[in-house]
């Protein structure tokens, strides 16, 4: 038996400094309390955690636009807001560091996925990663440097070929998208809350790359309310497929896990359960279409205490090939903690209770559910150009 090197970790405690401030809804608190459990589960005895050192700026340049990556500077450093940019907004406001706690998560999820690529190691995991807003030339949604993109064009400029990348947040990942939006080589998936709904308000399924590259964006908006049964069906009905029929060497998944149904800022009514046997779904089919190189990211969710500490140990336990077993109570050690700082009870369970099931696409449809139009209008407009059959696969 060959024996597969330790997943890697990309962690260092100055991630935390990737703060917007108080009473903004992405604390780094979600990122400590995460690590902490992760520890406390005796996880992070079984990978190699690595610290990131701060991205230079050649490599946020070849996704960022030079100017941009300046006024990033100029505003952490002076103070400046550049509301075209986005900074200084009340999305992204400015704060001190700025420029080097965003470039971090960028080095940590570019090292990751060149670690993968080499053969250092089958899966890396970034949870400070995952800012799938961040344009070329602006911040948007809480991500001022889009880490995803940018290790997705080192994966490219290293000789992979085809890289695909799939966005599970409950907000259209419509940063990797732009950058992407005409490039034949990186296919883009995400799974999201309609922007009917939901911030950033694209992401409809008519969205399927551009003209050199139709076919590389699939697009899955689902109906605000949607649950685990419609939202495993969705995604078994469509990534699969998808990622089977492009092929590509390297995965990439964005691991938002604000889908949740106690989450502030979205509206789907997903569970932890649900959450982690994508997660491990994921996995899966990183070692059937892409060899098992994985580079699996975090992303948004704002139920800090509740939700995102056991929705990313879950992640973290899948990449080590350790699965915490969902009735696993959740360690004391790390609820004393919980209420120490929080003065308020954490979960006890590593589950929510919830026996994830849904049906497959291939058992029928109900053209009256809303769930079920919204996978077949995906399945119309993206399994042609990837040469699948929208009615079997
Ligand atoms: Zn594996
Ligand atoms: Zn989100």
């Amino acid at each position: 038996m060959v024996m597969t090197p330790r997943p890697r970790v990309e962690w260092a405690p100055e991630m935390l400094r990737y703060d917007f401030g108080t009473g903004h809804p992405m604390s780094p608190a979600r990122l400590a309390l995460t690590i902490d459990l992760a520890g406390e589960l005796g996880l992070l005895e079984h990978v190699d955690v690595v610290a990131a050192q701060v991205a230079p700026d050649e490599l946020l340049t070849t996704v960022h636009e030079a100017a941009y990556v300046a006024a990033v500077r100029r505003a952490a450093d002076e103070g400046v807001r550049d509301e075209a940019r986005g900074l200084g907004t009340r999305d992204d406001p400015i704060f001190p560091g700025m420029h080097e706690a965003s470039a971090r998560a960028v080095q940590g999820t570019h090292d990751g996925a060149l670690a993968v690529w080499r053969g250092e190691t089958d899966h890396a995991v970034n949870i400070a990663g995952g800012l799938h807003h961040a344009m070329p030339g602006a911040a948007s949604g809480f991500c001022v440097y889009n880490d995803a993109a940018v290790a997705i064009r080192a994966l490219l400029d290293a000789g992979a070929e085809r890289v695909a990348y799939v966005d599970v947040d409950a907000h259209h990942g419509d940063g990797v998208q732009a950058v992407f939006w005409d490039d034949p080589r990186v296919l883009t998936v995400s799974v999201h809350e309609s922007g009917r709904t939901l911030f950033p308000g694209s992401g409809h399924a008519y969205e399927t790359g551009g003209q050199h590259a139709e076919g590389s964006v699939v697009n899955l908006p689902l109906p605000a309310g949607t649950s685990d049964a419609g939202w495993l069906r969705a995604i078994d009905a469509v990534v699969p497929p998808v990622l089977h029929a492009f092929g590509p060497d390297v995965l990439v998944t964005q691991h938002g896990c604000d889908t949740h149904r106690m989450d502030p800022l979205s509206n789907l009514r997903v569970t932890v359960d649900a959450q982690r046997l994508v997660a491990q779904r994921l996995h899966d089919l990183a070692h059937e279409v892409a060899h098992g190189r994985w580079v699996a990211l975090g992303g948004g969710g704002y139920a800090v205490v509740d939700v995102v500490p056991r929705a990313w140990a879950h992640l973290l336990a899948v990449a080590a090939h350790r699965p915490v077993d969902p009735d696993q109570v959740v360690p004391q050690a790390w609820r004393d903690r919980v209420a120490r700082d929080f003065g308020r009870e954490g979960p006890v369970s590593m589950s929510d209770g919830a026996v994830p099931a849904f049906r497959t696409w291939e058992s029928g449809f109900d053209p009256a559910d809303e769930v079920d139009r919204a996978i077949r209008a995906t399945r119309a407009e993206a399994f042609p150009l990837l040469g699948l059959d929208v009615h079997h696969e």
